[in-house]
């Protein structure tokens, strides 16, 4: 619903114009290739090519971006390529909604963490319509097949999920979907880059999405292309690039930090990533309790404050006493650490 609303809302501006069907083949350059002045098309339909002259050219094409081959290509350098695997996978079935499903809740979201990898995202769509997303990482697959499906549910570590869904009418099949990895392109670490081109979005950085970031970071670039484009001057692009490689810094840390709580995820844990989960587990389970809490992580998780919000000493105080209190009312089973209802 999003999508449609922002997409008629830039449909609606008069100087804007989708070209559908439309695949890029590569940049127009200048004979020095310094500069690109265009981009060459493909119709996906007639197969007929063409060319568009541009000012500037912004690759918003999204993970499977082909700017870091076609820059080789015209005689720069690739841009260094992190990647942190997850081979997470997402199969997602629609049902129709009953009033009672949710008890009140927008959604119910037992995100995977180590003690339970699997994971869930069980939200509200439409007016008629849920949407249920079962999360598996590192090779455990949530089945595409109804009952394998509905096991899959079964064994998420609370039954809220499975409470709801298992006697509601399905609306679709499952369909699953894997990422593999994360990756990031440091774009901002080139010495040279053709002018009048910019590359955003998950075609700089695409985000392990349970942790729901690449959205967020999107805005955050876009926002920052806006600043550079009312100088009414053409962007710098290195400069540009910079200023992305910042606004991602943030958000690949927490993503990448969080991947590598999970023991299996291979990649190095320095002190400071294993002290960082250990208080975040903590928090989780801390915010189960109180509001401010999840408010803190919320604002965290939606890129509104840094970290370092979570270490102010008042809310580091309430998520250790309230932490130690959890623990002593009752074992930690791991399912303490999951819960977490919005
Ligand atoms: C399963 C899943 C769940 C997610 N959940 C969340 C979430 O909850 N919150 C959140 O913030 N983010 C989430 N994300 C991430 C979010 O979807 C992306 O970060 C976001 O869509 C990136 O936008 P983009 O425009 O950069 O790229 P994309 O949305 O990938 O768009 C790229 C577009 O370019 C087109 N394209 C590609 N190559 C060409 C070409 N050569 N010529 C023409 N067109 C081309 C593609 O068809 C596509 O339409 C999720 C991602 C996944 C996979």
């Amino acid at each position: 619903m999003l999508e449609d609303y922002l997409r008629s809302r830039v449909a609606a501006l008069p100087n804007v114009r989708y070209l559908q069907r439309t695949e890029l083949t590569r940049y127009l350059v200048t004979a020095d290739n310094s500069r690109v002045t265009g981009v060459a098309l493909r119709d996906a339909v007639t197969e007929q090519e063409s060319t568009l002259d541009a000012d500037l050219v912004v690759d918003t094409t999204g993970r499977g971006s082909r700017t870091p081959v076609w820059l080789e290509q015209l005689g720069y350098a690739r841009p260094a390529e992190e990647r942190m695997k997850i081979g997470l996978a997402y199969t997602t079935r629609l049902y129709r909604k009953r009033p009672e499903m949710f008890g009140g809740t927008q959604s119910i979201n037992p995100v995977a963490s180590p003690a339970h990898p699997r994971g869930a995202f069980f939200g509200q769509v439409s007016q008629d319509e849920c949407i249920l997303s079962l999360t598996g990482i590192l090779g455990d697959q949530p089945p595409s097949d109804p009952d394998g499906f509905l096991e899959f549910v079964r064994s998420l570590p609370v039954p809220d999920i499975y409470d709801a869904v298992h006697d509601a009418e399905p609306l679709t099949d499952p369909v699953s979907f894997t990422f593999p990895a994360s990756v990031r392109r440091r774009y901002e670490k080139l010495s040279r880059f053709p002018d009048r081109l910019l590359v955003l979005g998950d075609a700089v950085c695409s985000f392990n999405p349970v942790y729901g970031q690449g959205m967020t970071v999107a805005a955050m670039e876009v926002m920052a292309l806006r600043t550079l484009l009312l100088r009414n001057e053409p962007p710098d692009s290195r400069e540009f690039l910079r200023r992305i490689g910042k606004i991602v810094d943030v958000p690949w840390q927490i993503s990448t930090s969080g991947d590598l709580d999970f023991p299996e995820v291979p990649g190095k844990r320095p002190a400071m990533v294993r002290f960082g989960n250990k208080y975040m587990a903590r928090l989780q389970y801390a915010a189960t309790q109180e509001p401010s809490i999840t408010t803190a992580f919320m604002r965290v998780a939606g890129l509104v404050d840094p970290p370092t919000a979570l270490m102010r000493p008042g809310l580091v105080r309430r998520v250790l006493r309230l932490s130690r209190e959890l623990r002593s009312a009752r074992p930690a089973t791991p399912a303490g650490r999951v819960t977490a209802s919005t």
